[in-house]
C-alpha cells in the first residue's frame, strides 16, 4: 500500500482525531483547503492526491527525484556539470498542472492562506537542510513589484517555516536592487544574465550563518544562484535552498 493510499483510507475514519490527527500531521503532508473534509488545514484528499510529492532518493544538488538510490549526497549529471552557489536543494513536489494551480493562487490570487500549507510541506521535504541551517531567508521581490503585489510569496512561505523550524527569520537579509524582467520564456543562459548582480545581502545579518533560502518554484536555479552568490559575498557560511515545486525539465517554461 502506498503512502497516499494509506492516508486516503485513514483520512475518513471518524475516530481519527486529537492526538492521532496531530501525529499524522507531523509525518504526512497536510490535506484540505478546497471544501472537502479536512484532516488539517490543507487540501481535499482528491486534490492532494494529484500533487506529485517528491520522496527520497533525490539529487542532493537540485532535489530532482532519482529512480534508484545511488548513495548519500549523490548528484545528478546536470548538477555535477554545473555547480551552483547554493550547495543543496530540496523540493516538496514537482511543478506540474496541479501544483502550478496552487502556487499561482498564492502568487496572484491573494490566497496567502496557502502559505502555511506550503511551509508544512517544506518542513517535511527540507528537514535535512533545516537541521543544518541557522536562519531562513526568502528570495526577495523588487520593491516596485512588492508594492504592486502587496506581498512576497516566498516570504509568506518562509515566515511560518522559520517559526515551525525555530530558526531565525531574515526577511530583509537580501534585497533585489534591480527590477528584473520576468524569467519566463528565457533560456538557462538568458535567465542567468537577467538576474546577474540583481541581489545584494546585508553582511550584518548573514555573516557566518548557514542560510536556508526559500522560493516557490525552482526552474533553472538562476535566481537562487544569484541570491546565494550575494549571501556568500556578504559572508554567509553556506547557502541551501528549499522550494515548493521543482520544474522537471530545464527547458524554458513560463511561470
Ligand atoms: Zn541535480
Amino acid at each position: 500500500m502506498s503512502l497516499q493510499d494509506g492516508l486516503s483510507k485513514r483520512v475518513w475514519k471518524p475516530g481519527l482525531i486529537g492526538a492521532g490527527r496531530r501525529a499524522l500531521d507531523l509525518v504526512l503532508p497536510p490535506t484540505a483547503l478546497d471544501g472537502g473534509p479536512a484532516l488539517s488545514p490543507g487540501l481535499h484528499a482528491e486534490a492532494w492526491g494529484r500533487i506529485a510529492f517528491i520522496d527520497d532518493p533525490v539529487c542532493d544538488g537540485c532535489g530532482s527525484p532519482f529512480e534508484f538510490a545511488p548513495g548519500f549526497g549523490e548528484r545528478c549529471a546536470g548538477c555535477m556539470g554545473r555547480p551552483r552557489a547554493f550547495e543543496r536543494t530540496r523540493a516538496a513536489c514537482l511543478y506540474d498542472d496541479a501544483s502550478r494551480e496552487l502556487i499561482l493562487q498564492l502568487k496572484h490570487a491573494d490566497r496567502t492562506d496557502l502559505s502555511g500549507l506550503f511551509a508544512k510541506w517544506l518542513s517535511r521535504s527540507a528537514r535535512e537542510l533545516i537541521e543544518e541551517a541557522d536562519a531562513i531567508a526568502p528570495v526577495p521581490l523588487h520593491r516596485l513589484r512588492l508594492l504592486r503585489r502587496r506581498y512576497n510569496q516566498a516570504a509568506e512561505i518562509a515566515r511560518p517555516l522559520a517559526r515551525m523550524a525555530e530558526l531565525e527569520y531574515l526577511p530583509d537579509a537580501l534585497v533585489r536592487r534591480r527590477a528584473t524582467a520576468s524569467q519566463g520564456g528565457r533560456s538557462a543562459g538568458g535567465r542567468r544574465r537577467n538576474v546577474q548582480g540583481a541581489f545584494v545581502a546585508d553582511r550584518r545579518k548573514v555573516e557566518g550563518k548557514r542560510i536556508l533560502l526559500i522560493d516557490d518554484v525552482l526552474t533553472t536555479g538562476a535566481t537562487a544562484d544569484a541570491c546565494a552568490r550575494a549571501l556568500k559575498a556578504a559572508g554567509a557560511a553556506c547557502v541551501t535552498l528549499a522550494v515548493v515545486a521543482k520544474v522537471k525539465e530545464t527547458a524554458p517554461v513560463t511561470i
